[in-house]
């Protein structure tokens, strides 16, 4: 029997920060997976708290010791990508009935732009239900703990931002 081509999944999304509720999902998909690739979306048109070489360094660093686990970077299309990389399958996470109907949008259009590419639900431990990147930067700009929803680098390269944002406001107007 000729050799069994390698299953490969992208998981897309801004990862401005890489969660915890992240960190679970790329875990379920590099068990199912052969190889797993967080392709970390570039986009202009929005201002992220983390630039693209900073979300890449940080899920980099997460998933080190991960060798199926590969971090990238990707803009335009999403098909395009995932057809470059050679890949069949999007993965995404499922939180709530809330991520349920942009999610099917997008399923739906991404199956009509490639009949090929398979998008695959998975969905996070329970804990993780309601952690969202957005909410997390909120906390963390008002001094709240986000000890247990990200992780520990995560957690440090927060700290650091809005420690930088703090000295900007404080510092004299012009
Ligand atoms: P977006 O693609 O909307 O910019 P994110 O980077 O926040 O999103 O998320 C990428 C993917 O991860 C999406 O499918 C999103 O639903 C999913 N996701 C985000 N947070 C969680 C979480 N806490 N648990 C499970 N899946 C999540």
């Amino acid at each position: 029997m000729p050799p069994r081509k390698p299953c490969v999944a992208v998981y897309p999304g801004s990862f401005d920060p890489l969660t915890n509720g992240h960190v679970d999902i790329i875990h379920r998909g590099a068990k199912l997976f052969d190889h797993i690739v967080v392709a970390v979306l570039v986009n202009r048109k929005k201002s992220p708290m983390f630039s693209a070489e900073e979300r890449v360094t940080i899920a980099r660093e997460v998933f080190r010791d991960r060798p199926n686990v590969e971090i990238d970077t990707f803009q335009g299309l999403l098909v395009d990508y995932v057809k470059h990389r050679g890949a069949n399958a999007i993965v995404r996470g499922l939180r709530a009935i809330s991520d349920f109907e942009y999610e099917m949008q997008m399923a739906l259009m991404n199956r009509r732009l490639d009949v090929n590419i398979e998008t695959v639900f998975m969905m996070p431990a329970e804990a993780y239900t309601y952690v969202s990147s957005h909410l997390v930067k909120e906390i963390a700009a008002l001094g709240g703990s986000v000890d247990g929803l990200v992780p520990t680098f995560v957690e440090t390269q927060l700290r650091a931002k809005t420690r930088a944002a703090a000295a900007r406001a404080g510092g004299p107007k012009p």
